[in-house]
């Protein structure tokens, strides 16, 4: 499964997350061990950021895509605090020393701060340019701002932002602009950081498919087809549970029974973020 991009290209339906990665020693053996499965099982979009452990999560990343960079597409963010003309290619030329790459596929502005759009969409256009980036987008922008960035030239690839069961705002308006937009969501904390696994409902649908909360839970943000998720998984045991997502087909009768446990939003709301 795959999700298209307006340039053409296209990107996993399914990919790996990396925020909390390279917060523990203990762990690290087992988040590289869990990033090099997904690349074997194709789940070839690896989503990081600068903020990420200060930059050990970037490094970590590097380490796991050793003399596999050719199978990966690579994402990472910059900072709204960097974000200025000069700071935004700073940044993304230290996140490229530290996963230790040439060049980024995707890079995002993590969140609207102060400095204008216009100047980060300059300077992305700038390291595209330079080759240092392939792509650009942003992340958790709500739709005026959506609205204000595509009225730029130049072309934002995605939006990167939170949804997932427990968090269906943006169905409202956000994610039918994106559809008519033809510009993709990349659904972050699609699991909601765990939270949602111990949900009667999702038990009592992935009991129906012999599958899991989580593979329930990815397989429903993966019912639309401008949307991709990006699932952290700090194991090679998760990484190969939400692979098997990809096959789960949900049935309208698993739809209703999600509906009502977690109702679409009626009207508008602002888009949260994590
Ligand atoms: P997720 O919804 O992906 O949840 C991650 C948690 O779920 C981890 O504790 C993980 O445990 C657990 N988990 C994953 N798979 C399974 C499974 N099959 N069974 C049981 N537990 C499972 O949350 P994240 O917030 O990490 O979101 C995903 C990614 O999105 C981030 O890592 C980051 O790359 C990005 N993101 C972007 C944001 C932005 O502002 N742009 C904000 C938040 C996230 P374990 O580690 O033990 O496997």
């Amino acid at each position: 499964m795959t999700v298209a991009l307006p340039s053409g290209s296209t990107i996993p339906a399914l990919g790996m997350g990396t925020w909390m990665m390279a917060e523990s020693p203990a762990r690290r053996a087992s988040e590289i061990a869990a990033l090099r499965e997904g690349l074997d099982l194709g789940l070839t979009l690896i989503d990081t950021a600068e903020m990420y452990a200060n930059g050990a999560a970037e490094s970590l990343v590097g380490e796991a895509i050793a003399g596999r960079r050719s199978e990966v597409f690579l994402v990472s963010k910059v900072l709204p605090s960097n974000a200025s003309a000069s700071g935004t290619v700073r940044a993304c030329e230290a996140s490229l020393r530290r996963l230790g790459t040439d060049h980024l596929d995707l890079y995002l502005l993590h969140w609207r701060g102060s400095v204008p759009l216009a100047q980060t969409v300059e300077a992305f256009a700038g390291l595209q340019e330079a080759g240092k980036i392939r792509h650009w987008g942003v992340s958790n922008l709500d739709l005026d701002d959506m609205r204000e960035l595509t009225a730029l030239p130049g072309h934002c690839q995605t939006n990167q932002i939170l949804y997932n069961l427990s968090r269906r705002g943006p169905e409202h308006d956000l994610l039918p602009w994106h559809a008519s937009a033809g510009i993709p969501v990349m659904a972050y904390s699609p699991v909601e950081q765990g939270r949602l696994l111990d949900s009667p409902a999702l038990a009592s649908v992935a009991a129906r498919h012999d599958a899991t909360p989580a593979q329930v839970a990815l397989a429903w943000v993966l019912r639309l087809p401008h949307v991709n998720a990006i699932p952290k998984a700090g194991t090679v045991e998760h990484v190969r549970e939400n692979a098997a997502a990809l096959s789960l087909r949900l049935t309208d009768e698993d739809f209703a029974q999600l509906d009502g446990a977690f109702p679409p939003p009626e009207g508008p709301g602002p888009l949260e973020m994590l």
